[in-house]
């Protein structure tokens, strides 16, 4: 049995008697019915072309649909400057449909007329042409398909001197809101909408959640215009400078945190094989679907079938059915409040949540803070909200605890509401500190704590000292009375309760054998639900053994 200290209902509280009740009901309630997993895949405006227009294509593409299990298609219309042939379109439609497969219509908003002043990847939409040939697209492919995704394109970082012009005295942040939430209504939805009354929209927002604000994307919102959202569960090899050092927990970080945004809006999770290796392409499956993603979107049949990619759906395909078997033990996903407004900048500590979750400690990410939780993770994201401090207090009053990153707590040191007995700030060559306020707790960790995560360019990752060995240990012994961690788990191990289970992903390059602690109690002897890549429990029922990359999910 896992407790979780975060509950969403701002009147839940976590007295004894009702934690008692929460237990009991864990364990006496039947488990939640066993989730399906849908496996879709797209075929990009390009794909259509080269694939999809004569029916040896199609059954080709078929062929590789029942071989990785797809049951869902996206067939696109636009993408780069090209759009698709509506013949084509039709004849690609109606084959997937009476094949028996689902069918949706896709559109990329790359090459739509005028550039960005950014670069290619992104458009004006100032430009009253774009504009035009944007609702042109969307008319379209609505008339074509009830359904269409919009890939994580839809975003801008024009500077040109109409955007100049349109801007007047707002910041560039308000101004791309603005014009994104605008763009959106009236040049897709209404249009959309005016040709196909029946079909649904849903925009697809990138992983790159730390930078939405500089370029239009605002999740709340546009949730609010579009009927769904989607989920970029993308990751790249840890090792990537690249590709920014991606760490695996941010598929998970991202999935939970949009759904925290999107409610029952929020769809799959989309990923690519690109910057990855075979091994590290299956983090992907296994991240999104531990995230609770029901649709797991491949991106796209020309990649996974090109002399690059195949490797990584040939390593998918006969492994489909254990990712699918792992979303039966999906659910009550539990951790540590983890709080990041929307459109709340990061400073310096970009992505540093995506660490935090490395370290065996498990977050709950929440855009809204977590009123009424026994504790709550508070980095530089958390000042997005002008209210934080008084929140804060409150959590403290409760006699919460927050946990706070090194550069928030220098931000924080000396805020007249915020009265300590002593500086916020680590001294030189501490890495963690306790601070009774408020009736709470303060405990201000280090950035040198989630930073051994992080996996350099030679594949290789920080050496634990004896003090940082000591301080992360303290760290979750303190983490241990809120949720389930692990005290000697090496950095890049993930801990995922999940109701009264959890799981446990290897993400290092070597095996790993480790206990878990934060059990409430309850843990006697674990018990083995389930193991991939031969991970296995211990007959002690206590340690696990994960060789690298491999999943075990115990209760
Ligand atoms: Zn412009």
């Amino acid at each position: 049995m896992i407790s979780s200290c975060y509950c969403k209902s701002p009147y839940f509280n976590f007295s004894p008697v009702l934690f008692t009740i929460f237990l009991l009901a864990a364990i006496l309630l039947p488990a939640r019915p066993a989730q399906a997993v849908v496996w879709s895949t797209l075929f990009t405006a390009q794909d259509v072309r080269d694939h999809l227009s004569t029916e040896q294509g199609r059954r080709e593409a078929l062929a590789f649909c029942r071989k990785m299990g797809v049951s869902k298609v996206y067939i696109e219309s636009f993408r780069d400057g090209y759009q698709a042939e509506e013949a084509t379109l039709k004849a690609a439609r109606d084959f997937f449909l009476q094949a028996g497969l689902k069918v949706s219509g896709c559109v990329t908003t790359v090459g739509v007329s005028k550039t960005s002043s950014g670069g290619r990847m992104w458009v004006c939409y100032t430009n009253r042409p774009t504009q035009e040939r944007l609702e042109a697209i969307f008319r379209f492919t609505a008339a074509l398909f009830d359904e269409i995704m919009i890939d994580d394109f839809f975003c801008t970082d024009c500077q040109c001197s109409e955007c100049v012009a349109a801007k007047g005295s707002l910041s560039w942040d308000q101004f791309r809101e603005k014009q994104m939430l605008q763009i959106s209504r009236e040049r897709i939805m209404g249009p959309a909408h005016a040709v196909n009354p029946n079909v649904k929209v849903i925009i697809k927002f990138p992983q790159w959640y730390d930078r939405f604000q500089e370029r239009g994307y605002v999740p709340d919102k546009e949730a609010a215009i579009f009927d769904r959202i989607w989920v970029g569960t993308e990751l790249r090899d840890p090792a990537s400078n690249k590709w920014g050092n991606k760490q695996q927990y941010e598929g998970y970080f991202i999935y939970r945190w949009l759904t925290d945004v999107g409610g029952s809006k929020t769809g799959g999770g989309w990923f690519d094989p690109f910057g990855t290796t075979p091994t590290l392409y299956l983090d992907q499956p296994l991240t999104t679907i531990l995230a609770g993603a029901p649709e797991a979107f491949l991106f796209h049949y020309g990649a996974l079938t090109s002399a690059d990619y195949r490797a990584q759906a040939e390593a998918l395909a006969p492994k489909r059915v254990q990712y699918e078997k792992l979303a039966t033990f999906v659910s009550g996903w539990g951790g540590i409040a983890t709080y990041k407004p929307v459109s709340s900048d990061p400073g310096d500590e970009g992505y540093i949540l995506d660490e935090i979750g490395m370290l065996a400690i498990p977050e709950a990410p929440t855009a809204h803070f977590p009123e009424g939780a026994r504790a709550a993770i508070l980095t530089t994201q958390a000042l997005g909200d002008a209210e934080l401090v008084p929140k804060l207090l409150r959590l403290l009053a409760a006699g919460g605890t927050a946990f706070i990153s090194q550069p928030l707590a220098h931000r924080l040191n000396g805020d007249p509401q915020l009265p300590t007995p002593a500086p916020l700030d680590l001294e030189k060559g501490q890495y963690l500190k306790t601070m009774e306020v408020g009736g709470g707790k303060l405990v201000v960790f280090s950035d040198a704590l989630p930073h051994l995560t992080h996996v350099d360019g030679q594949n290789r990752v920080e050496q634990l000292t004896p003090e940082l060995r000591t301080a992360l240990e303290d760290f979750r012994r303190k983490v241990s009375d809120f949720t389930v961690t692990s005290l000697d788990a090496p950095p890049r191990v993930a801990v995922y309760p999940l109701g009264g289970r959890v799981a446990v992903v290897n993400y290092t390059e070597l095996p790993v054998a480790i206990h878990l602690t934060g059990l409430a109690g309850m843990a006697h002897k674990l018990k083995q639900l389930y193991a991939l890549d031969g991970a296995t429990l211990a007959p002690d029922g206590a340690i696990l053994r994960l060789p690298p990359h491999a999943a075990l999910v115990v209760e």
